[in-house]
C-alpha cells in the first residue's frame, strides 16, 4: 500500500486528453524516475515470482516498457504482440472493437509454444478490450495464461470482468 502511494505520485493526470471528459493517466514521469521505474517493474512482477513463468507477452508500445524487464526478473522470455504489418513471420491475428471502428493485434505463430506459462502485461487496464485481444492470441497458441499484470487499473470500467477467468494484478488502482 505504501509502495502504491509512492508510485501514484509519479502518475500525471491530464484532463480532457485525448478528448473532452477523459482524464488521461500519463506514466511518463514514472518512467523518467529511476526509483519509480524499478519499483513499478518489481511490483508488477512480484505476484508471479513463484509461478514458473516461461514468457512475458505484451502489446506495443507501452506494454513493452514493463514486459521486458519483468521477463528478466521472472527468468522468462519476452514475446511482442503488435499492430498489423509489423511482425515479419506468419502470425495469429485478432480483431477487436474500439469505441469507433476496430483494431487488430498479431503474434507470431511460433512466438509462444503450446503449454508455456504466460503472463500478459500492459501499462493500463481500462475497458479490457486490448488485453482481451492479447488473451485470445495467447489462447490460439494453446499456451497457459497465468495472469495479467498492469501498472494501473481504472476499476470502474469493467476491465476485470472482461478478462475473467484470468487473474488480474495491478500496482495502482483508481
Ligand atoms: P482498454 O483496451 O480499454 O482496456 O484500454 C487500455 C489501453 O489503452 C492500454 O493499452 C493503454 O495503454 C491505453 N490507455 C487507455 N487509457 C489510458 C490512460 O489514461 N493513460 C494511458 N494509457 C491509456
Amino acid at each position: 500500500a505504501a509502495m502504491t502511494a509512492e508510485l501514484q505520485q509519479h502518475i500525471r493526470e491530464i484532463p480532457d486528453f485525448p478528448k473532452p471528459g477523459i482524464i488521461y493517466r500519463d506514466i511518463a514521469p514514472l518512467l523518467a524516475s529511476p526509483d519509480a521505474l524499478r519499483a513499478a517493474t518489481e511490483v508488477m512482477a512480484a505476484p508471479f515470482k513463484d509461478e514458473k513463468i516461461d514468457i512475458v507477452a505484451a502489446a506495443e508500445a507501452r506494454g513493452f516498457i514493463f514486459a521486458a524487464p519483468m521477463a528478466i526478473l521472472l527468468g522468462a522470455g519476452f514475446v511482442p504482440i503488435r499492430k498489423p504489418g509489423k511482425l515479419p513471420f506468419e502470425t495469429h491475428s485478432h480483431a477487436y472493437d474500439l469505441e469507433y471502428g476496430t483494431d487488430e493485434l498479431h503474434v507470431h505463430v511460433d512466438g509462444v509454444q503450446a503449454g508455456q506459462r504466460v503472463v500478459l502485461v500492459d501499462d493500463l487496464l481500462a475497458t479490457g478490450g486490448t488485453m482481451q485481444a492479447c488473451c485470445r492470441l495467447i489462447e490460439r497458441c494453446a499456451a497457459e495464461i497465468v495472469g495479467c499484470s498492469f501498472l494501473i487499473h481504472l476499476a470502474d470500467l469493467g476491465g476485470e470482468a472482461k478478462l475473467e477467468p484470468y487473474r488480474v494484478e495491478s500496482a495502482i488502482v483508481y
